[in-house]
């Protein structure tokens, strides 16, 4: 899974260049989750049914409303729900946290305060005439093709997100280890080189498995296999072939 972060001031574009990310990805087949800071707009009043059951102790409350579920969750932070996206999407686009150092396209007009935090890959701006880029910095302006072929190319760069465990084995933990992977080549987080006992690939194309999903797939597999005659210990492979309706017709 890739994580890009769109950070900026309120009313700089984030979400339009966000929607427009997750429209382009999704029509080539990718699957997207988005995480949006809301600043102020959501809190424990206690007023909300939601809210009244995370305030009675609930960890979750799903509230189903016309087919769409509005889902609140007590977290401990962004990187609680970045390990919560892992394995289930291939982009994840993280708007605001502007404090995190995630690898970022800066958006709006104004300046990017907190220039020292995290990788600023290009800024952007949905009116192009109104900030001038710094000396080398990388400037995508309006929501036109080149904008989102630049950030389509900005996203095949970044590095897969680590295990999510923030286990130290790197010597850091999981966001410091994205932010010093972007722009290096084969750096990959010791766990996920460790854990790669079990691939999982739909149409040739391989999914994202977190070390713990492995072990719960290898296990279970092997559990049912070996009750049955001629298993034997080894390398497993399943194929397994899905009809889908076109395929019937
Ligand atoms: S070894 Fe991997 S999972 Fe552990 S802290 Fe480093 S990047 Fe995260």
């Amino acid at each position: 899974m890739k994580v890009l972060q769109l950070a900026g001031y309120k009313k700089s574009g984030k979400t339009a260049l966000a929607q427009a990310i997750v429209a382009r990805a999704v029509k080539r087949g990718k699957s997207c989750a988005v995480i949006k800071n809301i600043h102020g707009e959501l809190g424990l009043t206690g007023k909300d049914d939601g809210e009244r059951f995370l305030v009675a102790g609930a960890r979750e409350a799903i509230l189903f409303r016309n087919g769409l579920t509005d889902t609140l969750t007590m977290t401990e932070g962004l990187m609680d729900l970045i390990r919560k996206a892992l394995g289930r999407y291939d982009l994840l686009i993280v708007e605001g946290f502007k404090e995190s150092g995630l690898p970022r396209i800066w958006c709006g007009e104004k300046e990017n305060p907190d220039e020292e935090k995290g990788v600023l890959l290009a800024c952007f701006s949905l009116n192009p005439d109104k900030r001038e880029p710094k000396k080398g910095e990388k400037c995508l302006k309006g929501l036109g093709e080149e904008t989102l072929a630049a950030v389509d190319r900005l996203i095949e760069s970044l590095p897969p997100f680590p295990a999510g465990l923030d286990c130290g084995l790197c010597g850091s933990d999981c966001l410091d280890f994205y932010c010093r992977g972007i722009g290096k080549k084969g750096r990959v987080c010791p766990v996920q080189e460790k854990e790669k006992s079990v691939t999982v690939t739909v149409n040739a194309k391989e999914l994202t498995l977190m070390p713990f999903v492995q072990s719960l797939f290898r296990e279970t597999v092997k559990g049912f296999l070996k009750e049955l005659k001629g298993y034997e210990e080894g390398t497993l492979e399943i194929t397994i072939h899905h009809q889908t309706k076109e395929d019937k017709k």
